[in-house]
């Protein structure tokens, strides 16, 4: 079996005198595709916040391949690969796509050729991207602009890649494209994923395996066929009557 990649043991996250996470546990392994799942506020946003360090946890502890990460700056987590598309993209639309791909390397920044490379490959991966790549950013359309937020947080080399509802705003063919994509990093690269998804039947096509969060905590957990299979998720995320 594949080495752990990323385990949160009993994380409890609070917003003032709100629970976002409530002892919530959950593990992957490497090269996983895994999906989180669940209805608004269920508390899938702040589990990726939480393991990126943008929200302090309560209690609990955060493990990225077996080294504690709980205490750690954002900064020291991202050079440790932990690699987070956040929701709504957060690209900075005054500067160059380039610009914005450099950013996502900072923490590799003395490595100048390794980073041209991966500038590279991110420009073979999404040509529109090289296309633009001395454009500002916020003139990308939104798929272009989902490609660079992925493409950005990829320029980390990260371990493990969180994505926070790629799928916002994009319509159903770009939907596709960038599953397909993700997909391809996934099946080529051993790309470990970590996914939060509105789309379920999306998600779970291509996800191995999930968890349906339910005020946050962990309400079912299982293959991706298996939650697909469950009535109680088909019937709340997959429009079954
Ligand atoms: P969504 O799909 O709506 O983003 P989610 O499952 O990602 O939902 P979270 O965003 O993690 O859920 O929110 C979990 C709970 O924490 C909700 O009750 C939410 O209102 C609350 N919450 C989230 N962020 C904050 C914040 N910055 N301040 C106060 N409460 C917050």
């Amino acid at each position: 079996m594949n080495p752990t990649v990323l385990r949160i043991e009993a994380l409890t996250v609070r917003y003032g005198a709100v629970t976002a996470c409530a002892e919530l546990s959950l593990s992957i392994r490497q090269g996983e595709f895994a999906v989180l799942l669940g209805a608004n506020g269920a508390g899938k946003t702040t589990t990726l916040r939480a393991v990126s360090g943008l929200v302090r946890p309560a209690s609990g502890r955060i493990e990225l391949d077996g080294g504690d990460i709980t205490r750690a700056t954002p900064a020291r987590r991202t050079a440790r690969g932990v690699g987070h598309v956040p929701e709504g993209r957060r690209i900075l639309p005054e500067h160059t796509v380039e610009e914005n791909l450099l950013l996502g390397a900072f923490a590799r920044r003395r490595d100048r050729s390794g980073v041209r490379a991966s500038l590279r490959e991110m420009y073979d991966l999404f040509p529109r991207l090289g296309e633009r790549r001395t454009q500002r950013a916020g003139t990308l359309s939104g798929g272009e602009a989902q490609a660079l937020a992925v493409a950005r947080a990829l320029m980390s080399r990260p371990r493990l890649l969180m994505l926070d509802e790629p799928s916002l705003g994009l319509d159903p063919r770009r939907v596709a494209e960038m599953f397909e994509y993700l997909a391809r990093l996934h099946r080529e690269q051993g790309l470990t994923v970590l996914l939060v998804e509105q789309q379920a039947r999306v998600a779970l096509a291509y996800a191995d395996r999930g968890w349906v969060l339910d005020r946050g905590t962990v309400a079912l957990a299982g293959t991706a066929a298996e939650l697909a299979a469950d009535p109680r998720v088909r019937h709340a995320y997959l429009g079954a009557p």
